[in-house]
C-alpha cells in the first residue's frame, strides 16, 4: 500500500493560524502585538528569500515585523550593538540572526549575545543546555516542526525507535534530544555510521537531515516506517532545476506507511514554528498562559 503523504503545507497553515487567533486575542484582551527582528548581513540571495517570506508571513499572522539589513562589510562591534539595542527592546520578543553570516562574524558569539527568551532559533547555549537537560527552552523551530507532525500523525511516540541521519546543531541533534523527550528509542547516524542501511531499516520513525539528494532510498525504509525528510537539495533533472529531499521519494513512499514530501513537508513548518517561538515568547515575557499544542 503507498505511504500516506504528510502534508506539511497544510499542516503549517493550520499552525500559523493557530498562532494567528492567539495573537488576536493577546491584542484584545492585553493588549499585546508580538514582535519578531530578523537581522540578515550581507546579500545573499536564499537568505533574502527567506527573510522577506518570515516577514510577510509574520506581519499575516497579526504580529509585528521588524527587519535590519546590514552591509555585508558590518563589523562584530556593530551587529553586537544592534543586538543589545533589540534584546533591550520591549516591543521585540524574538530576534533572529539569518545565517549563514559573513566569514569575518562569529557566529556562535554573535548568537550567543541574544537573550535567551529572545532566542526563537533556539540557537542560544542556554536553549541547547535547557533542550538537552529536559527543562522548557526555545527549541530550533526544523526539529519543532518535525516533531508536530510526528505526533499528529502518531499522537504517542512512546517507545518507537526512531533513527536521525544526520547530526548538526540545528538540526539532527535537537531532534534527536526532542525525539528522547517523547520517549522514543533514538539512533543517531552521521557519515561515519557503519551500514547505514541496516541501522536505517530499523526505524519505526526516519529522519533524514543530510544535505545529500536522495540518498536514503526505499531499500533502507522499514515497511511501515514513517518517513521525515528535512534535507532541501537543488539538483538538475532532465535539463530542469528541481528540489528533492534527502530521501528518494518513489521508492521510499513504497515502503513506508508515511512520508513528508519535498517541497510541500518539513519546509514549511520551519517558518510556522518559528512564528509559534515568537509567539511563546511573548507569552512566556509577560507572564501570560503558553499556546497549546505549539511547543515541545
Ligand atoms: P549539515 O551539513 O550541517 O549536517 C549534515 C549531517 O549529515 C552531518 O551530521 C553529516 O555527518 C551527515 N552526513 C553527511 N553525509 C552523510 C552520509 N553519507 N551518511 C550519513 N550521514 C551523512 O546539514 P544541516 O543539518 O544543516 O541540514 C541538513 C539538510 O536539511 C540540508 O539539506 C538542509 O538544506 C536541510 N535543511 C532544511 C531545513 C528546512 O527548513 N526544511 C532547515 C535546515 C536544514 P558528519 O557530522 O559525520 O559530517
Amino acid at each position: 500500500m503507498p505511504a500516506t503523504i504528510i502534508d506539511g503545507k497544510a499542516f503549517a497553515a493550520k499552525v500559523r493560524g493557530q498562532v494567528a487567533a492567539h495573537v488576536a486575542r493577546l491584542r484584545e484582551e492585553h493588549g499585546l502585538i508580538p514582535g519578531l527582528a530578523v537581522v540578515l548581513v550581507g546579500e545573499d540571495p536564499a537568505s533574502q528569500v527567506y527573510v522577506r517570506n518570515k516577514g510577510t508571513q509574520t506581519l499575516e499572522v497579526g504580529m509585528n515585523s521588524y527587519e535590519h539589513k546590514l552591509a555585508v562589510d558590518t563589523s562584530e562591534a556593530d551587529l553586537l550593538a544592534l543586538i543589545a539595542k533589540l534584546n533591550a527592546d520591549p516591543a521585540v520578543h524574538g530576534i533572529l540572526v539569518q545565517l549563514p553570516l559573513p566569514a569575518h562574524l562569529n557566529s556562535d558569539l554573535v548568537i550567543n549575545a541574544i537573550d535567551p527568551a529572545k532566542d526563537v532559533d533556539g540557537f542560544h547555549i542556554s536553549n541547547v543546555g535547557l533542550l538537552g537537560t529536559g527543562q522548557k527552552s526555545m527549541v530550533p523551530c526544523t526539529p519543532l516542526g518535525c516533531l508536530m507532525m510526528l505526533r499528529d500523525h502518531h499522537g504517542s511516540l512512546s517507545g518507537m525507535n526512531a533513527v536521525v541521519v544526520g547530526r548538526s546543531n540545528i538540526v539532527g541533534k535537537p531532534m534527536a534530544q526532542l525525539l528522547l523527550g517523547d520517549s522514543c528509542t533514538v539512533t543517531i547516524a552521521h557519515s561515519r555510521t557503519k551500514d547505514l542501511a541496516e541501522v536505517c531499516r530499523r526505524a519505526d520513525i526516519l529522519v533524514a537531515a543530510v544535505g545529500r539528494a536522495e540518498m536514503i532510498t526505499g531499500d533502507m525504509v522499514k515497511p511501515g516506517a514513517t518517513v521525515i525528510d528535512v534535507g532541501i537539495n537543488r539538483i538538475e533533472r532532465d535539463g530542469k532545476a528541481k528540489l528533492v529531499g534527502d530521501v528518494e521519494f518513489a521508492s521510499a513512499a513504497e515502503v513506508a506507511g508515511a512520508i513528508t514530501p519535498v517541497p510541500g513537508g518539513v519546509g514549511p513548518m520551519t517558518i510556522a514554528c518559528l512564528l509559534a517561538n515568537t509567539l511563546t515568547a511573548c507569552c512566556r515575557a509577560k507572564g501570560l498562559p503558553e499556546p497549546e499544542g505549539l511547543t515541545a
